[in-house]
């Protein structure tokens, strides 16, 4: 195997007849575009530029060249037990996540899922997240935590949380707000945050939290209209108390009324949209429709892959899907038919893009393809695949037809972490051998039977309906044959 040339540390470094969608207040395209990076920033966006000599050239011919996207709403930390709770509903997940599994975590277990899930964002073509970091039982787990990622390829905000203890008691800690105070000023990461939940209480305790946020100078994060935990009431007291801003960021808000959004909508806040995770955890159905008709600036997550996938490209093809399912749905309870869908692949990938870095308060600095931003560059490019051919509708094509696997090549700050479909930054093989670790700490003490229990949840009798055309023999029987071989192939089950 050869290893494709690579350019020289500050060598510039030039894309050339790419597709460029460069994410500029109009959405400039440009079809035969190229992108000049001198020093860690976007040089010259344009057609046929003039390069310096000795350029590193990319062909980007086939490709679509994007700024690299930005998700808002990450718990890496979970990575470390990826895919475990596919089946999980929210209730599943509290009971195994935050009563189980959770407190087993060392801060070498929240490292070693950091470390993972930092290269997965990278492979992906995310090259911002902010780490939404609630698995922090000690200020121990918080510098692990950080450390992971501020040695990680990536930009990573650190949304420092404790799903463990209340905010009011462990965000006034002298020696948390010690640490946060430290990440903050890390010149290694891209910022911090306060994550927690408010829960209704019509005392607001919060009100210590937010106003360790406000002494720190940091924004909030929140999961708010999370059906079951936290409602109207949360945001009703967050806006009556002044805690709402336009840094403050919205996780999910999907189970709200008209009032709450309305409250969102003037105070300035966002919202990081998860739609995988509002579709099979329960939160609520996912809010698109509802923050498209409030104009509420959205910002998109993953939110954790211990179920879901860890690439904004899922999470765009969900959002388009679950807006135009929610259309179509409510048009025929009325009768109606919908002829011309509002949400628009454009407006997804603007989402996954500027929509991210205005969320952060860094659109000054990230999430679009012009002179002067950070070399945050993403080119989609995949010749060995059909799928890349023929190219007509970039925004289309980003959305429902690519993938992460054909991310050729990401940049981040004109540093190449990706090249020719492989990661060329960090080290996977490290962080492979201490997720081995970790699972293994994790399966030996929670013991076998648990551990096989969190991974299977009991599935509920699934009643078959009578049917009036299943008169014959033949049918009943082959009903009664399929449902006897589903049941044999899952035991305890149901
Ligand atoms: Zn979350």
């Amino acid at each position: 195997m050869t290893t494709p040339p690579s350019p020289a540390p500050n060598q510039p470094i030039v894309f050339r007849h790419g597709t460029v969608l460069t994410m500029d207040d109009r959405h400039t395209v440009l079809p035969d575009g190229d992108v000049l990076i001198i020093d860690a920033k976007i040089a010259a966006v344009g057609v046929a530029l003039e390069v310096p000599e000795g350029a590193f050239e990319i062909d980007a011919r086939g490709g679509i060249l994007m700024p690299g996207m930005i998700d808002t709403h990450r718990h890496m930390w979970q990575t470390a037990m990826r895919a475990y709770g596919a089946d999980w509903t929210l209730s599943q997940y509290f009971v195994w996540y935050y009563l189980e599994h959770g407190r087993a975590f060392r801060p070498e277990d929240i490292e070693a899922g950091n470390l993972i899930s930092a290269l997965d964002a990278i492979e992906g073509g995310v090259t911002t997240t902010v780490d939404w970091s609630h698995g922090l039982q000690s200020v121990e787990h918080a510098e692990a935590a950080v450390e992971a990622l501020a040695t990680s390829p990536g930009r990573f905000v650190h949304a420092y949380g404790n799903i463990f203890a209340a905010p009011w008691e462990w965000a006034v800690d002298a020696s948390v707000k010690a640490q946060i105070e430290r990440t903050a000023r890390d010149s290694r990461l891209f910022g911090a945050q306060l994550a927690f939940d408010v829960t209704g209480d019509p005392d607001f305790p919060e009100r210590a939290a937010f106003e360790a946020a406000r002494d720190l100078g940091v924004p909030v994060t929140t999961h708010a209209g999370v059906w079951g935990a936290t409602n109207d009431d949360g945001i009703r007291l967050m806006h009556e108390n002044g805690f709402m801003d336009a840094s403050t960021v919205y996780v999910h808000a999907a189970t709200l009324s008209q009032d709450s959004y309305q409250r969102i909508a003037a105070s300035g806040g966002s919202v990081s949209l998860s739609t995988e995770s509002e579709e099979s955890c329960g939160q609520g159905y996912p809010p698109s429709h509802a923050l498209r008709a409030h104009g509420i600036p959205v910002s998109m997550s993953v939110d954790t892959s211990v179920w879901f996938s860890s690439d904004l490209f899922s999470a765009m093809r969900a959002t388009l899907g679950a807006d135009r399912a929610w259309e179509h749905l409510t048009a025929h309870e009325n009768g109606d038919t919908i002829t011309h869908s509002h949400l628009r692949a454009e407006q997804v990938v603007e989402w996954v893009t500027r929509g991210g870095a205005k969320a952060l308060g860094k659109d000054h600095l990230v999430g679009s393809l012009e002179a002067g931003k950070l070399a945050d560059v993403v080119l989609i490019k995949n010749d060995h695949s059909p799928t890349m051919s023929p190219l007509l509708n970039p925004y289309g094509h980003v959305v429902f037809q690519a993938g992460r696997g054909d991310v050729h090549t990401v940049l981040v700050g004109g540093e190449i972490v990706k090249f020719d479909g492989r990661l060329t930054g960090g080290d996977l093989n490290g962080a492979k051998a201490k997720i081995e670790a970790t699972v293994e700490h994790l399966r030996s003490t929670l013991g076998d039977d648990l551990w096989q229990q969190g991974m299977n949840p009991d599935i509920p009798e699934t009643t078959i309906l009578d049917n009036p055309y299943g008169y014959t023999e033949f049918s009943s029987d082959a009903t009664r044959r399929a449902h006897e071989t589903f049941s044999a192939a899952t035991p305890n089950r149901g």
